[in-house]
């Protein structure tokens, strides 16, 4: 179980003054969100349960939030994206309770092949334990950099499967602590850079350098495969934080310039089975840039990233890892809090 701040939760509705209110979760969440609810309950606030998966911060359930006629949303399990919220939303990040520094310390050996600059990036679950983890790395003589980030992360350091912003930083190696493949990888692919993983609840560390090649190769063999496509559609999505218009507007026009027809299309959660009807060659998704990544062995046709569609017509060269980028972060932007975000979100 993670521990979510149920008493400071209730704190903020009751500054909002809501009465009804929506908690979305991840599934990974569902037993927290529904002692969340309880407590809640206990207390005089009315509560709903949002039971669809949610994958990120990127998709709050603010418009069914409204249509349910609820004063707050509740967002359990990421933390705060800057997006335009149609009720008042309170991002509640679910911190992992396993310390980090074990694992750093029992792969010293390894970190130290990194180099002696480096930079330290992390997901969100482990960020609040990335000063400890940085002075435990400078009391074994590291030089730790920890980048800013833009405004799509909350806090210095943290990394999403959709932004590295926060590991372009001038040193030698990324050192990533966490679970899982894909942040890393993106790390290591976004920066270029010799990229360490450190699972902290196993100890176990990986190089990320093998896993990148194969990755980029695995993304050359669809583009090859997209090669002689005639026709594209051009998937974008309703997600509040995957909804790329603009982007997937400048692929339709790119693809159309270079002879090939194109057409724009929206859905929500974005699939291959829900586009079978559909004539196109091949797609190109310009949302969750891990759809056509870790998805596409799904898809029937070949599926690229807007990057990816450059390489095809012959506009880039190298590859690139798609992002969704944030503006430039302001000072005043609260960093590092638990429960923040409704009152700059609408
Ligand atoms: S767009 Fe994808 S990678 Fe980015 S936050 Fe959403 S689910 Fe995560």
């Amino acid at each position: 179980m993670h521990k979510i701040p149920a008493g400071e939760v209730l704190n903020e509705l009751k500054l909002i003054g809501a009465k009804r209110i929506l908690i979305q979760s991840p599934e990974g969440l569902r037993r927290e969100a529904e002692a969340l609810g309880s407590f809640l309950e206990e207390n005089g606030v009315e509560v709903i349960l949002h039971g669809e998966v949610n994958y990120g911060a990127c998709d709050p359930a603010d418009r069914e939030a409204r249509s349910l006629g609820c004063d707050a949303l509740v967002h359990l399990g990421h933390s705060y994206m800057k997006l335009h919220l149609e009720v008042p939303t309170i991002f509640v990040p679910a911190f992992a309770e396993v310390d980090v520094v074990p694992a750093l310390e029992g792969n010293l050996g390894e970190i130290r092949k990194l180099g002696k600059r480096i930079a330290l990036v992390t997901t969100a679950q482990h960020v609040h334990q990335l000063g400890k983890a940085r002075k435990f790395l400078e009391g074994k003589g590291f030089e730790v950099l920890v980048g800013k980030g833009d405004s799509r992360v909350s806090w210095p350091g943290q990394v999403l499967g959709c932004n590295f912003s926060s590991a372009r930083v001038d040193a030698e190696g990324v050192l990533f602590i966490g679970a899982g493949y894909f942040h890393p990888l993106g790390v290591a692919v976004a920066t270029g850079k010799p990229t360490l993983a450190v699972n902290p609840y196993s100890g176990d560390v990986t190089w990320m350098k093998e896993e990148a090649e194969r990755l980029i190769r695995k993304r050359w063999a669809q583009i090859a495969k997209a090669i002689d496509a005639e026709s594209f559609g051009v998937v974008t999505s309703t997600k509040k934080g995957q909804l790329r218009l603009g982007e997937a507007r400048r692929i339709v026009r790119l693809l159309r310039e270079h002879g090939k027809e194109a057409e724009l299309l929206v859905m929500n959660r974005i699939s291959y089975p829900a586009l079978e009807g559909f004539s196109f060659d091949a797609y190109v998704v310009v949302a969750c840039p891990r759809i056509p990544i870790d998805d596409y062995e799904n898809w029937r046709k070949p599926v690229l990233t807007p990057k990816e569609v450059e390489i095809l017509l012959g506009l880039r060269e190298d590859y690139e890892f798609d992002e969704i980028p944030g503006g430039e972060r302001t000072e005043d932007e609260p960093l590092g809090v638990a429960l923040h975000g409704y009152r700059d979100s609408i």
